[in-house]
């Protein structure tokens, strides 16, 4: 059979007729342990000789259905689901990571994740060096002999920007080291980082995947293909590890090595597991993602070419714009179109983007992207408030704009709750 369209994939991936009754749906497997054919069949277990479920804090059915789906949307060879997207980029980062080592960042990361890297991975004792994504030397000048990833968005938070992923991954290329993609914003119906050559994608699963605001969830895809044992630099992977009685996973289990030991220790010692019933939810939204990737885009292109002409805004950052900086780069990395989430600037500077919030009607206040629902938020005083202004400006976030994230609604209806709270933001 030739290989299945993205559309197909995003019903039937992962999925078969539940084998015990024949369920069209993939059941919610509400169970936290699983019976042990014999003495002999519990050890091949967890040996991992045989793959099979134990107890769900490692792997669950319909956990592993959305696993197997993502990871057949990405173009991965596996996936490990976990309970948030802040803890996706955790379980990323864990098995290339130990005490001394860092991960060169770019500076436009979402505001929680800035957060995460410049002070509470400190505690495990890594360490994130934030860097413009867009110049590929300052890249290169960050990575140090310590360095063991490198890690940006798809489409940024909060400001559209997008990333060179292919330049990116040559810098990552030619100094041995993972590219981390957070694919979040885009999903991998407008971009699919593995074939930019990115080695990890992680997702916010709570977004665009589910889409409509009912979960908190996270994946991280692996592309099979980065060699771990080359460079000596990943000895979790690539030498024996203690944490798992001395098993080399490179060695035993080559291409699959990440997702393995992601599951037999990531999520046996972390436990940052995802729940079934958000599972199910997840799975359930990526059948209609490529459909609602589609408006969410049609949206976002309308909405932004009338904000952009409107007198009363001063600037529009989706980069599907031919007045983008990242126009160009927009085609070749997004060619569907560049995502439904960017941010614009109101006369009027801070105080009106506040009064421009509290005045729209269809679009919710919230902390939240990628939901079916038009929804908006100012950065600079909720998400982005912990962050310095230099921090924010560099982040997409400065204190004169908004950040939206354009529904799947009827565009002239957005666009008429825009237009009443523009004239109310800008007397
Ligand atoms: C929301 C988000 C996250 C964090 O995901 P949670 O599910 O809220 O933990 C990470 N990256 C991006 C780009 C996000 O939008």
């Amino acid at each position: 059979m030739t290989e299945l369209g993205f559309n197909t994939l995003a019903i039937h991936a992962g999925t078969a007729p539940d084998p015990a009754t024949g369920a069209r749906q993939v059941p919610i497997y509400q169970t936290t342990a699983y019976v042990f054919r014999d003495a002999d069949h519990a050890a091949k277990l967890f040996n991992l000789q045989e793959v099979g479920y134990i107890y769900s804090r490692l792997t669950n059915p319909t956990v592993s259905a959305l696993a197997s789906r993502v990871a057949a949307l990405e173009g991965g060879v596996g996936a490990v689901c976990c309970s948030s997207g802040h803890a996706a980029q955790i379980m990323a980062l864990f098995p290339l990571m130990s005490p001394g080592t860092n991960v060169v960042a770019s500076t436009r990361l979402y505001g929680g994740t800035i957060q995460q890297f410049n002070n509470t991975i400190r505690k495990f004792g890594w360490s994130a060096k934030l860097v413009d994504f867009d110049d590929p030397k300052a890249i290169e000048a960050a990575i140090d002999e310590n360095t063991r990833a490198l890690f940006c968005e798809t489409i940024c938070n909060p400001g559209g920007a997008l990333s060179d992923l292919d330049m990116i991954a040559r810098v990552a290329d030619m100094r041995g080291l993972p590219l981390i993609v957070d694919n979040t914003t885009a999903s991998p119906y407008l971009c699919r980082p593995i074939e930019h050559g990115a080695t990890l994608v992680v997702h916010s699963a709570t977004k665009y995947l589910t889409g409509n605001g009912t979960v908190t969830g996270g994946i991280v895809v692996d592309s099979g293909k980065f060699d771990w044992s080359a460079s000596g630099k990943f000895p979790s992977l690539a030498a024996p590890e203690p944490a798992y009685h001395g098993l080399n996973f490179h060695a035993a289990l080559g291409g699959m090595a990440f997702t393995f030991h992601s599951i037999a220790v990531g999520l046996r010692d972390l436990g940052m597991t995802m729940n079934p019933q958000g599972a199910h939810y997840t799975l359930m939204g990526i059948e209609t993602l490529p459909l609602r990737m589609q408006r969410h885009v049609e949206n976002a292109q309308i909405v932004a070419e009338w904000l952009a002409q409107d007198a009363r805004v001063t600037q529009v950052t989706w980069p599907g714009l031919k007045s983008s900086p990242y126009y160009h780069l927009s085609q070749k990395i997004t060619p569907k179109g560049p995502g439904a989430l960017f941010t614009f600037g109101v006369k009027g500077g801070y105080e009106a983007c506040v009064k421009l919030v509290d005045s729209l009607k269809l679009f919710s206040h919230v902390a939240n992207l990628g939901d079916t629902r038009s929804l908006i938020i100012h950065s600079a005083s909720t998400t982005h408030r912990q962050l310095s202004d230099e921090q924010r400006a560099a982040a997409g976030a400065a204190s004169d704009v908004v950040r939206v994230s354009i529904g799947i609604e009827d565009a002239r209806d957005i666009i008429a709750d825009l237009d009443q709270a523009l004239a109310k933001a800008t007397v």
